[in-house]
């Protein structure tokens, strides 16, 4: 198949200064939780995304000098000829397939705090450090803005040796730089404060001299935001920008243009849809002749020629939609949309870099596995055998198993006990804001559809006896896990012995079943992550009260790794839910419930009528328990193998239920996955 002409203007070169860019897919900048940690695989994660056709590569933020360190945050670094080595790697994996490998050249400021290097930070004033470290910066002299200058060139060079088309100046994101050009943070009053030329002279001071430095074979890009601060969602606050672009419109060869709000930038599809920053965007070619690039979440085709073509952006950028499907390029070229891995807008990406650990997506579960692995987002081996699979339950899991082993040619079947297929990600998607959920589920039915060696048997509550009857060589059991209605978690580790009127306690299923609570209803939230506050969400929009107690300082306290939680509390409160933070629940008796402060013990009472219980899930293992105990006694025409994975193994992320499907179907009849036989990605610094 070949693609569709109307998509043809996505597949145009562009000429980046020095350099041209194969078609307009470009993959911004994005952090991996790789970086100087773990070159290998990060060399090998971006070079799938080269092979999946995006025209431009990007590293994630790259320290130009040990005065800028974000440790526990694994970002890269190009201080020395052992990074310079650790880059070619990348540039050398990304150019194999024709795109052009940038660099995005970075220095902290008020953001770092340099508990790896122990340099005292610099920043353009006395700052505290914004990711709540207790230090200030020192505010930077002449003597230091002019190292800043030699590091940044310095670095450039060495990204040029590292084989880098494309150097940044990365002017955003509350980092140093973003710091000189605000009238807020730049209080300076030498010629780099105060008027709006001074605050601009080092963003300009720092293109000029990586164009002299690098400009005859590297483009020079300059990642800035649009709007001054953050405002109403799609209402940009333009402030001075519009004239600062004006002032350096022509200067580089190429503008990465991004937003004030990070959390809307990069929001997840609960607050955030695709193509949202299109207001932000409008000035921005009207002010320069040179190409510009911005994110919006972008998976439909259709929606990244209208960007095109209206003329607010050259090259359509991407991270999350390159990570969920590195092959997007490559499927929209090839006339394959139906194939296309749609990013579903959890951040559970994201999340990997607020821990500084490797990157995981929902959809794409071969991301940051592409080396340690040897996985491949697109092709698996084929089958080791001809045995044949029974998988019981279409969650995550189940479908990924089966889509995977489909692919592999296994003969597979798929029992679900529903009729609807999906398991948790169907029941979820109905929720508020997380229609795209159901992404998980309709790729991977379409994909299993076409395939003739995979059944699916819809209403099929298999027991202990069906599964046997089968008579299938492997039985992967992925029953899922049901929600706890007795308080069991963290705040009750064995537990509430008396959790109140069993008809006044519902679960987050109980909701999504339609089964709704009467009167005030005080949700239990000790799992801290989406779920407690979107059923109270849900819960709200239907007209009851509510209140949300929450063993943390704050509601949904996980999603802040999600760049999830301010936007999730906000709602809360704009909806009218109370948050009674810090509060374990300690008793219920269907008139008033009992909270208990986590610090003090103390206790209060609050009317309620029912409780919604959002602590920790049961997995639904009974059935796998119940084959297992057959198979111990002995039985004839007995499965080779036995397995559970996903929910009903260990109750976790909808990653990991897909991640665990994929990985059965990897390793099914090849050699055990011992993880201690991994290649690991430790590299020895060759510093002299
Ligand atoms: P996971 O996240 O691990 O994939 P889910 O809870 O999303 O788990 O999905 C589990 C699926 O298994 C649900 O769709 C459920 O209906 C199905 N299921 C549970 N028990 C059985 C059973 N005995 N037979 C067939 N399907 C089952
Ligand atoms: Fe998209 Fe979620 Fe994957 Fe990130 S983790 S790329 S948001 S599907």
């Amino acid at each position: 198949m070949s693609r569709d002409p109307r998509y043809d203007i996505l597949f145009e070169p562009v000429k980046i200064g020095p350099v041209t860019a194969k078609n307009r897919f470009y993959q911004v900048p994005h952090c991996t939780g790789l970086g100087w940690l773990r070159p290998r695989m990060l060399a090998a994660l971006r070079g799938v995304k080269a092979e999946g056709g995006w025209g431009v590569v990007c590293t994630e933020y790259c320290s130009i000098h040990p005065a800028s360190d974000d440790l526990p945050f694994p970002y890269a670094s190009l201080w020395n000829e052992a990074d310079i080595k650790a880059h070619a790697l990348m540039t050398e994996k990304v150019q194999e397939h024709g795109a052009l490998a940038g660099v995005e050249l970075w220095f902290g400021g008020g953001r770092t705090a340099n508990l790896l290097t122990r340099e005292v930070p610099i920043g353009v004033g006395s700052v505290p450090n914004f990711a709540g470290e207790p230090c200030q910066t020192r505010a930077m002299d002449k003597a230091d803005i002019r190292a800043l200058r030699q590091w940044h060139r310095a670095a450039a060079l060495r990204a040029k040796t590292a084989g880098f088309d494309i150097v940044y100046v990365y002017a955003t994101h509350g980092y140093l730089l973003a710091h000189f050009l605000s009238p807020e943070f730049n209080d300076r009053t030498d010629e780099y404060g105060g008027s709006l030329a001074n605050r601009v002279r080092l963003v300009r001071e720092l293109i000029e001299e990586t164009k002299e430095a690098v400009g005859d074979r590297c483009a020079v890009a300059v990642r800035f935001a649009a709007d001054e601060r953050i405002g109403k969602d799609g209402v940009p606050v333009h402030g001075e920008r519009r004239d600062m672009l004006g002032m350096l419109a022509e200067l580089p060869d190429l503008w990465d243009i991004n937003i004030a709000d990070y959390s809307y930038e990069m929001g997840v599809s609960r607050f955030v849809k695709e193509a949202a920053l299109e207001p932000y965007m409008a000035f921005v070619k009207s002010v320069t002749s040179k190409p510009v690039v911005t994110v919006g979440r972008f998976t439909s085709p259709d929606t990244m020629v209208g960007q095109i073509k209206r003329g607010i952006v050259d090259f359509i950028g991407a991270a999350r939609p390159s990570i969920a499907d590195p092959f997007l390029p490559r499927k929209i070229e090839d006339g394959r949309l139906e194939d296309i891995r749609e990013c579903i807008g959890c951040n559970v990406c994201y999340s990997g870099d607020g821990k500084g650990v490797p990157i995981r997506c929902t959809q794409n579960p071969t991301m940051s596995e592409e080396w340690r692995r040897g996985w491949h987002p697109e092709e698996i081996a084929t089958k080791g055998s001809d045995g044949k699979v029974l998988i019981v339950g279409a969650g995550p899991a189940g479908l990924e198993c089966a889509r995977a082993l489909g692919q592999r040619g296994y003969e597979v079947m798929l029992a679900e006990a529903k009729r609807e297929l999906g398991g948790r990600v169907s029941a979820e998607s109905r929720l508020p804001g997380l229609s795209e959920w159901a992404r998980v589920r309709d790729y991977r039915v379409q994909q299993i559809d076409r395939m003739a060696n995979v059944e699916i048997y819809r209403e099929s509550d298999l027991g202990a006896e069906d599964v046997l009857a089968v008579g299938a060589d492997h039985v992967v059991i992925a029953t899922g896990a049901a929600w706890r209605r007795d308080g069991f978690g963290r705040f009750h580790p064995t537990g509430m012995a008396d959790p109140g009127p069993a008809e006044r306690i519902f679960t987050p299923d109980d909701v999504m079943a339609g089964r709704l609570p009467e009167g005030r209803v005080l949700l239990f939230d000790d799992d801290h992550y989406y779920m407690g506050a979107v059923i109270a969400e849900r819960l709200r929009l239907a007209g009851l009260p509510v209140t949300l107690a929450t063993t943390e300082d704050r509601a949904a306290a996980w999603s802040v790794y999600t760049a999830e939680q301010a936007r999730s509390q906000r709602r809360l409160l704009d909806l009218g839910v109370e948050v009674a933070a810090a509060q374990g629940l300690s008793a219920f008796d269907g008139r008033e419930a009992v909270l208990s402060c986590v610090y003090t013990g103390r206790q209060r009472r609050i009317e309620a009528q029912s409780v919604v219980m959002v602590t920790a899930r049961r997995p639904n293992d009974g059935l796998y328990r119940a084959v297992a105990e057959r198979l111990a006694g002995g039985v004839r025409g007995a499965p080779r193998s036995l397995r559970r994975i996903g929910d009903c193994d260990a109750p976790a992320i909808i990653a990991a239920a897909v991640y665990a499907g994929h990985r059965y179907a990897r390793e099914l009849d090849g050699p055990e996955g011992d993880p201690a036989l991994l290649p690991q990605d430790r590299v020895f610094d060759a510093t002299p």
